[in-house]
């Protein structure tokens, strides 16, 4: 299979984000067929679920890969499962680590287990000011438009870098 450009979304709030998100990082790079081409800065935000919970540090990858959305979904999904991430139900409830598929290619994927553009990214800044640290300007997000103009409708809000990168 060809190879397709994917945007990854990594997020943290339990167990040194930092480490946890450099760590994330790190490990996209060695999924099977698959190469890291960019990471953002990291980012801290406040959590946009339940109140109470610790910041976020957020950051995003640009992958080139050659595995099959659902094959990286699950990808994903294994490097969650050995941070600790735990699957209590609580709706956007605190994690170790969370890693999403933000974009593959220019599908457009509805199915119940997968999503693709992530439905979530118009409204959350964590996403779109790291996706546009390492994303062309005019990237074309299927259905949603060009990156520029989701950024120019999104305020940063309480969206820091961190320096020193990951
Ligand atoms: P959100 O998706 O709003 O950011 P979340 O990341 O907290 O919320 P999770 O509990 O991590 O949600 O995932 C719930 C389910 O979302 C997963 O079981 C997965 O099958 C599904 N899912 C749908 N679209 C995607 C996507 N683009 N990337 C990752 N998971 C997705
Ligand atoms: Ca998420
Ligand atoms: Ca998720």
């Amino acid at each position: 299979m060809a190879e397709v450009i994917a945007y990854v979304g990594l997020g943290s709030n339990l167990e040194n984000p930092v480490d946890q998100v450099s760590k994330g990082l790190e490990a996209l790079e060695r999924l099977p067929r698959t190469r890291c081409l960019a990471r953002s800065s990291l980012y801290t935000s406040p959590p946009m679920g339940p109140p109470g919970q610790p910041d976020y540090v957020n950051a995003v990858a640009c992958l080139a890969t050659g595995l099959s959305a659902l094959e990286l979904l699950e990808a994903l999904m294994a490097v969650e499962r050995t941070h600790g991430r735990l699957r209590d139900g609580t709706r956007w409830g605190p994690r170790t680590l969370d890693l999403d598929i933000l974009l593959y290619g220019d599908a457009r994927i509805d199915s119940p287990q997968l999503r693709v553009p992530h439905p979530g990214i118009p409204e959350r800044p964590f996403v779109l000011y790291p996706l546009a640290e390492i994303a062309p300007g005019d990237l074309d997000l299927p259905g949603l438009g060009s990156l520029t103009g989701l950024k120019a409708g999104c305020p940063r809000g309480g969206l820091n870098r961190l320096e020193g990168g990951a």
